[in-house]
């Protein structure tokens, strides 16, 4: 079970973390449980991130309208830290604001085709066996009926500057990494930044897209800002020990799969033998599976034998089975 950070308890719910910063937790922080942020200045607010389903992204915004009602009331701006439906299927909810993300994320939120794909493989769970099993378990406290995402209105490349009253609000644009347009949300004037899903705390990263090494650099972009409070995509608030550690599961399982890619240990083989032993207190470790055939793609410059999705999907089934077991 994940532990509190510093002086930060992780409970559901609205963090006050000073200066008009706020982060929404979600515990236990495995699938689909994201987190969110709120900035507000002067009577303005930007969101950043809206949760998995409708009626979660609303209990969120009631909470944030108790806390900041005069602010809150109207959200001016919505940003998408990526296209993942966690971080974005509440969008419909915040009627009348810009909704901002990356270039990439908007383009690849059009792709993903919304909460449909969701729906269906949660009404067909039952029929696709252990993998079906595995699905029905991590979906079944979402609601995916009635959403209808709202895309971005304003998108950009790089780096985006924004204001939110008299503050500044830092947008940058460091993926593909998790998905192929991360964004950070930086707030240089409270020391405060929310990750999106660069950070999974007490929780094994997925990496979907890749490559690593842009990940890897996203971690000592935030090491190096000044930066006191972190709020990750997933997990209890930190600091930057927990970017450290997020930097250091991923240099070690990229030192571990190659190893593995240059002996020739195929994908499957290879995401069992790698040792989770120092992330034991970790969720959802069969995540290594997608993490080791992105890296071994990565490796072979896209030529690598890579199992399918539904293989995955099946092997990961497997590995969660036996640890919940
Ligand atoms: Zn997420």
């Amino acid at each position: 079970m994940a532990q509190a950070i510093g002086k930060w308890s992780y409970t559901k719910g609205l963090h006050d973390l000073g200066n008009g910063c706020y982060a929404y937790l979600q515990p236990d922080g495995g699938w689909g449980w994201s987190n969110a942020g709120l900035v507000v200045d002067g009577g303005e607010s930007m969101l950043v991130d809206t949760l998995f389903d409708l009626k979660l992204t609303r209990e969120m915004l009631d909470t944030m309208r108790r806390a900041e009602p005069k602010a809150a009331a109207r959200i001016g701006a919505l940003v998408n830290t990526h296209s993942n439906g966690d971080h974005c299927f509440g969008n419909q909810l915040v009627t009348g604001a810009e909704i901002i993300s990356s270039k990439a994320c908007a383009e690849e939120m059009e792709l993903e085709g919304g909460a449909k794909r969701l729906a269906d493989s949660k009404r067909n769970a039952s029929q696709m066996g252990e993998t079906g099993e595995f699905f029905a378990r991590i979906l079944a406290p979402f609601d995916f009926e009635g959403i209808d995402v709202s895309m971005p209105t304003l998108t950009f490349e790089g780096e985006m500057v924004r204001r939110v009253g008299n503050k500044t609000v830092r947008l940058i644009q460091v993926g593909p990494a998790h998905t192929r347009g991360d964004v950070l949300a930086y707030v240089p004037d409270d020391r405060v930044i929310f990750t999106g899903d660069i950070l999974f705390i007490h929780g094994h990263p997925i990496i979907w897209v890749g490559p690593v090494g842009n990940w890897i650099k996203a971690c000592q972009l935030m090491l190096d800002l000044d930066v006191e409070t972190v709020v990750p995509g997933h997990g209890p608030i930190t600091d930057k020990k927990g970017v450290a550690e997020v930097k250091g599961y991923l240099e070690y399982i990229t030192r571990e799969a190659r190893h593995r890619y240059d002996a020739d240990m195929p994908v499957f083989e290879a995401a069992q033998d790698i040792s989770l032993a120092d992330y034991s207190s970790w969720g959802d470790a069969e995540r290594i599976v997608i993490n080791v055939a992105t890296l071994y793609s990565e490796f072979s410059g896209g030529t690598a034998k890579i199992p399918g999705m539904g293989e995955m999907w099946g092997l990961m089934a497997r590995i969660a089975k036996s640890q919940h077991a």
